[in-house]
């Protein structure tokens, strides 16, 4: 089966930039559109153009004033003590020069793919530039300026008026747009991360299941640091399953980070290649269940660029495209041009070789508390599991 499907793309993703050592780095976005042109899956009339959202659509997530002290961060004029009051010029959120335009471009990229499924020009749309999930309503975060998930889903909640699912994959918790949403019944919110114990941000808690009306309709697995591919599959599985069962959405978006795998250097857990096959896959099975086929997905965070990422949000594209993964090797032109480039070596196979996770002596005691963890987090859905 292959479906319409739409990939927002512009080399202007790449000015979202805060400076050389600093690990968030959208060359990956590229890295990942040329192996897959490489690989013949992308084509021109797949591609795009983001465009840059309005400061109305920032305004129907960030407060007014974050924005203006964004603007003003964007060309230099942001005192210190204001910019700490909005998170900006952190050690992990930098101010950069055009910091504002920047920023609003991933947002209007992740708008632009909201559109082209909701207009019905595609059925399935990616932006990998997007996924910026720690942007808080006045405050910076965590390598994220403006929110584009909460952002896009205030969109279409004003807009298209659908119920949407927001699925979170990053190895962080997906704090910005939960909170976004912690009220609000029309918006469920399901972030799978390693546990906040000793990552940031530090929640995502399986007792964060929403307030008042949104009681129940927010869902966290927070799973243990040295998790491998089996356990988050099956934790994954069965909770997207069930909470998609149990919302019924009209829209799934998924936020794609890729720093789940083993070789990531900001966390400690140990996927492969196997969950970033399986992530994309279920999403567009639910998708076609639940929604007509109606998913956007994003990207996210993702720190090995060179090894991990390019594969991962491939994945992503050709499961959009022909519902299918790709197998066997990584082509040659796309070795050859970025391998000179590289600081380690390419992985050649889209696989990874299966030595790459060191043994885990506590992986029958990880695995059985992620499960644990699961029936907590689906304590309240009607089928359970
Ligand atoms: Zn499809
Ligand atoms: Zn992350």
């Amino acid at each position: 089966m292959t479906c319409k499907a739409s990939f927002v793309f512009s080399d202007a993703f790449l000015n979202y930039h805060f400076h050389s050592d600093h690990p968030f780095n959208q060359k990956r976005v590229l890295l990942a559109k040329e192996l897959l042109e490489a690989s013949d899956t992308l084509s021109v009339s797949d591609i795009i153009e983001p465009r840059m959202a309005t400061e109305e659509e920032l305004a129907l997530f960030h407060d007014k004033a974050y924005i203006n002290a964004v603007k003003k961060a964007s060309i230099g004029n942001l005192s210190e003590e204001e910019g700490l009051e909005y998170g900006l010029g952190t050690e992990d959120t930098p101010i950069f020069k055009n910091m504002h335009e920047a920023s609003s471009y991933l947002v209007g990229g992740t708008l632009a793919a909201v559109d082209a499924v909701l207009q019905g020009n595609s059925l399935h749309a990616l932006n990998l530039g997007g996924g910026l999930h720690h942007g808080f309503k006045r405050k910076a975060s965590g390598f994220c300026v403006y929110n584009d998930g909460a952002v896009a889903i205030k969109y279409i909640r004003e807009k298209y008026n659908l119920r949407v699912l927001y699925v979170d994959t990053d190895a962080h918790h997906g704090d910005g747009v939960q909170w976004a949403f912690y009220d609000d019944p029309n918006v469920c919110t399901f972030s799978i991360h390693e546990t906040g114990r000793y990552l940031f941000p530090g929640t995502g808690n399986v007792n964060e299941r929403g307030i008042k009306e949104g009681h129940g309709f927010s869902f966290n697995l927070p799973i243990d640091a040295f998790t491998e591919d089996e356990s988050f599959i099956q934790v994954y599985e069965s909770a997207f399953k069930e909470i998609a069962d149990f919302y019924k959405p009209d829209i799934i978006i998924t936020q794609n980070g890729a720093d789940a795998h083993t070789h990531d250097p900001l966390t400690h857990l140990c996927g492969t290649m196997e969950i970033y096959q399986r992530i994309p896959e279920l999403a567009h099975e639910l998708a076609h269940q639940y929604c007509d086929g109606k998913w956007v997905a994003l990207g996210g965070g993702g720190y090995d660029i060179w090894r991990v990422v390019p594969r991962a949000w491939s994945q992503i594209w050709n499961v959009m495209k022909n519902s299918n993964v790709k197998l066997g090797s990584i082509p040659e032109s796309w070795l050859s041009k970025w391998q000179k480039k590289a600081p380690v070596t390419l992985p050649t196979t889209w696989q990874d070789s299966e030595n790459i996770v060191p043994t885990i002596p506590r992986k029958a005691e990880i695995s059985e508390k992620n499960y644990k963890i699961l029936l907590s987090a689906l304590k309240y859905t009607k089928n359970k599991i």
